[in-house]
């Protein structure tokens, strides 16, 4: 006998089942069915709820089995429901753990695939647990700056014992069924269907009538656990000093040894408040969704047409060229590689092979798929050879005379429907595109040096840019482990020119006093990967000298410190020339003081007449880092970023801005952009300021205003 219908406490009439109910010879089977990942969402939660209480008031039915479909069991909360009234309406989680572990019916769980947070520890609820040794078990909520808040904290320990859970929990990382076999966790683990070794099970508990077990009845008898937990805490501090919550994992999961399971369970739900609460985990679940956020591009949808992309071009075999290449080779896509150089092309290609021999080395691929990729390559000083590429990324010398010429090269040979990319940093992608037949087909694909290694890609979309050019784009971004943000056109796009503005306060507080140690020291301490100094000394002082150049003619009106250009005269142009703003000892990168660099600072403040000051870590922090925010807000008015959190990703991704701040737009807005528009009217009240940059950007006095905040 068998009836199949969706079941509901409540139901809005146009909502989809999202769990199955089904009495199979009197065993009663609920199938979670809310795609993609049978998240807990409201009606999930609910039909559970309805299923097993119409299974206890089934006189006709003797045990109930929760189950998943496809290959996931349940992927935990329902992302899409964060934030909305949905999330914490009843049933709540903690509701269906209870209804769960409470019902007179035994309740069985068949674990058919991915089992992750709330679905784990709903499972951990039950009272017995089959698997199926294809699924992977997780409790990834620190991932989020969170923990299990669910008794998974609780649970866990009693279940596989207390080092394999803090393990689990601490890391957030994947176990394998398997590796779960023979602990109180699983009754089971299959090769075969886990429903029907559930189903068994089932009929087996019913027929010898085995209890209902609970995972909070067992008792660790643990007498070492408090030294491994100090262990654990000095682990996690150490490994996450900016992150609270690995240590409250610790502690939660301390509970479980030290106290009663319900005392235990009040705890974990303290730890999880103060989590939930706490500015780092704000961070990680806001990158978390503008990194979901960033994929979507106004103008394409799931039904615009992407084109095929089976084999790319790449023009330019130096540094950026031979980056870009690697990602395309390691993800089984074909390149044609061409330089214009002989010489430079073998050298280009020398450099790909000992990147790859490398990672080789250090074990991250086999010898075998360096052979692989490196077959897939085919080095060329003939245009021809790019005829049949889907895809050409154009990474030759920066100057828009070479670049013009390439493109009008690629233009005749490529064919029809091919996409023409240019890497260019700070050069006019409209111009590029209008110089070409097929305007349409030509967007920016910015990468970030070392391009085979940094995640962020902006995809710089043109005024004619094609909405499927742009939707192919971001779905090879993702294909070759890409995060992929927008930018429209304009000098610099997203990243290089909120940097700008960065780089000009450094270099203003050199000027007025600061040194460049302390002023990488201060961003250093406020989160960020190396100081403004340190990154120009590895990029290299000669690239943005040859920006300023430009700057200077197209830019009069701007007001740049001159003091790097003293830097650069002496051909300090970082650790490729071992000094910069530091001096380096051979085959090192120890950024050493030099005071060297003293004597130039000293000597250009004594050429503008500048009186050095005291400057603290304050200023200098507000100073840069509210530089990039002013920038950020014309660049968002003026549509060149979609969306603030895209911003961030750019800044998380691409420039080391710390990811425990969330990026520039969300620690304005977690300063108040009350205050933080207030500290900039201070710094341009100051005697040397540049008032028209520190006038705070239409934007943001109009948020002010309206009380609002970026993201
Ligand atoms: P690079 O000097 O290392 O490499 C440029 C290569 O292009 C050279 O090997 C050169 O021989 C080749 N080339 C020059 N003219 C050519 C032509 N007509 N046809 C074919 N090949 C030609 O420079 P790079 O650092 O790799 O920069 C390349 C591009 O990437 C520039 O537009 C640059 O702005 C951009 N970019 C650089 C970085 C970076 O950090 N280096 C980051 C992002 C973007």
């Amino acid at each position: 006998m068998s009836e199949n219908v969706g079941c509901r406490c409540y139901r809005e009439p146009e909502a989809i089942i999202s769990a199955h109910y089904e009495l199979n010879d009197r065993i009663a089977v609920i199938t979670l069915a809310n795609p993609p990942v049978n998240g807990l969402g409201h009606a999930t939660r609910s039909d559970i709820v309805a299923g097993i209480d119409r299974a206890n008031a089934d006189p006709g039915c003797d045990a109930v089995i929760i189950t998943g479909s496809g290959r996931v069991f349940c992927g935990g909360a329902d992302i899409r429901e964060f934030n909305t009234p949905k999330a914490t309406a009843e049933p709540t989680l903690h509701t269906v753990i209870r209804v769960a572990e409470a019902s007179a019916r035994p309740v069985i769980v068949a674990i058919n695939g991915t089992c992750m947070g709330g679905g784990l520890e709903m499972s951990m609820a039950c009272h017995y647990r089959v698997a199926t040794a294809k699924a992977t078990l997780a409790l990834p909520e620190v991932k989020l700056g969170l923990l299990p808040g669910a008794g998974g904290t609780q649970r866990l320990p009693r279940a596989i014992g207390v080092e394999a859970a803090l393990d689990m929990i601490v890391s957030g990382k994947s176990v394998p069924a398997g590796k779960l076999a023979d602990t109180a966790l699983l009754d089971a683990v299959v090769d075969g269907d886990a429903l029907e070794a559930a189903l068994a099970l089932a009929r087996r508990v019913v027929a010898d009538g085995l209890p209902r077990k609970r995972l909070r009845d067992i008792v660790i008898d643990d007498p070492d656990a408090e030294a491994f937990f100090q262990i654990a805490r000095d682990a996690a501090a150490a490994a996450a000093p900016r992150f609270p919550a690995p240590r409250k994992c610790v502690d939660a999961v301390a509970g479980a040894v030290a106290l009663s399971f319900d005392e235990g369970l009040k705890q974990e739900r303290r730890l999880f408040l103060e989590l939930l609460a706490s500015p780092e985990s704000r961070a990680l679940r806001h990158a978390f969704f503008a990194e979901r956020a960033a994929a979507r591009v106004a103008g394409v949808s799931a039904t615009t047409p992407v084109r095929k992309i089976e084999r790319v071009g790449i023009l330019g075999a130096g540094t950026m060229g031979c980056g870009i290449a690697m990602n395309f080779l390691s993800a089984g896509i074909p390149v044609v590689l061409l330089e214009a150089d002989a010489a430079a092309l073998e050298r280009g290609v020398a450099t790909l092979r000992r990147n790859y021999e490398n990672s080789a080395k250090k074990g991250r691929i086999t010898s075998a798929r360096v052979d692989a990729n490196m077959a897939l390559l085919k080095p060329t000083l003939a245009y021809g050879d790019l005829g049949d590429a889907d895809l050409v990324i154009e990474a030759v010398f920066e100057d828009m005379a070479i670049k013009e010429e390439v493109f009008a090269k690629l233009d005749a040979v490529a064919k029809a429907g091919t996409i023409l990319a240019t890497n260019t940093s700070t050069l006019d992608v409209d111009r590029i595109a209008a110089g070409t037949r097929r305007a349409q087909d030509v967007v920016g694909m910015h990468f970030f040096s070392p391009a085979n290694v940094m995640k962020l890609l902006e995809v710089v979309r043109g005024k004619a840019t094609g909405v499927d050019v742009l939707a192919t784009v971001m779905q090879l971004a993702k294909r070759i482990g890409k995060i992929a943000v927008v930018s429209g056109v304009c000098d610099g796009f997203i990243g290089n020119r909120m940097l700008e503005q960065y780089m000009r306060q450094a270099m203003f507080l050199l000027e007025e006093g600061a040194s460049p140690g302390q002023v990488d020291r201060a961003l250093e301490e406020f989160g960020m990967a190396m100081g403004p100094f340190r990154v120009s000394d590895l990029a290299g002082n000669d690239v943005s000298w040859r920006i300023r150049q430009r700057r200077y003619v197209d830019k009069p009106d701007v007001t740049y410190s001159r003091v790097a250009d003293r830097l650069c005269d002496q051909g300090r142009f970082g650790q490729k020339t071992g000094a910069g703003w530091y001096r380096y000892e051979a085959g090192r990168r120890d950024a050493l003081p030099d005071p060297a660099v003293d004597a130039i600072v000293d000597a250009y403040r004594r050429e503008i007449g500048a009186t050095p000051r005291k400057i603290g870590a304050v200023e200098i922090v507000d100073r840069c880092v509210l530089a990039l925010v002013n920038e950020a807000a014309r660049i968002l008015d003026e549509g060149i970023a979609q969306r603030a959190s895209d911003i961030d990703i750019v800044y998380l991704t691409g420039y080391g801005f710390p990811l425990f701040r969330g990026g520039p737009m969300l620690y304005a807005d977690m300063q108040g952009l009350f205050n933080v528009a207030r500290r900039m009217r201070e710094f341009a009240a100051a005697p040397d300021a540049d008032r028209v940059f520190w006038t705070p950007a239409p934007l943001l006095e109009r948020l002010v205003a309206e009380g609002r905040t970026f993201n």
